[in-house]
């Protein structure tokens, strides 16, 4: 307890002003986690894939399967807010929706939510953590040029869920 009375002896009372200011600097700060540097499937299988780079960082690779049955891989940016993608083997076409699988197992890349920026799109969410964790995730649209087919924070999805729930 440091200086709890000033030098004119008036009691020292934290400035409620100050510590909104400086809540609102930590969340800031908290939010600047912006590369994802592990995401792994529900069977802990490691999907990060230095064959693609975004920026120096190695991508998030997802077996990917089209409408019409074609099978390939998409690779997504790591980096948050960051909307570049690449396709390996498919040709991706605005408003398509994908299925998703691990691409070493095959299981499907669980559904979170669905998505509020698009008809039909589901979003779909990868632990951070090899032991699942759909809290402590990363989340995105499975429709091709979504707004929201880059990835985002799944607790802040799920906090806001619950926020309007
Ligand atoms: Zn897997
Ligand atoms: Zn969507």
């Amino acid at each position: 307890m440091a200086n709890r009375f000033d030098e004119r002896g008036f009691l020292v009372i934290p400035d409620p002003r100050e510590l909104r200011r400086e809540r609102r600097e930590k969340k800031e700060a908290e939010n600047k986690v912006i590369v994802v540097k592990s995401a792994y499937c529900p069977n802990g299988h490691d999907l990060m894939w230095d064959y693609a780079s975004f920026c120096g960082y190695a991508g998030i690779r997802i077996g990917a399967e089209k409408p019409n049955g074609e099978k390939g891989e998409i690779v997504l940016s790591p980096i948050f807010g960051d909307h570049s993608r690449i396709s390996l083997g498919i040709k991706l076409i605005d408003g398509e929706k994908l299925k998703l699988f691990c691409p070493e197992c095959g299981a499907e890349i669980p559904v979170l939510t669905k998505c509020e920026n698009c008809e039909q799109g589901e979003i779909r969410v990868l632990s951070l953590a090899r032991n699942f964790d759909i809290a402590n995730g990363i989340a995105f649209c499975d429709v091709v040029g979504c707004p929201s087919s880059y990835i985002v924070d799944s607790g802040e999805l799920i906090e806001q869920a619950y926020l309007e729930g």
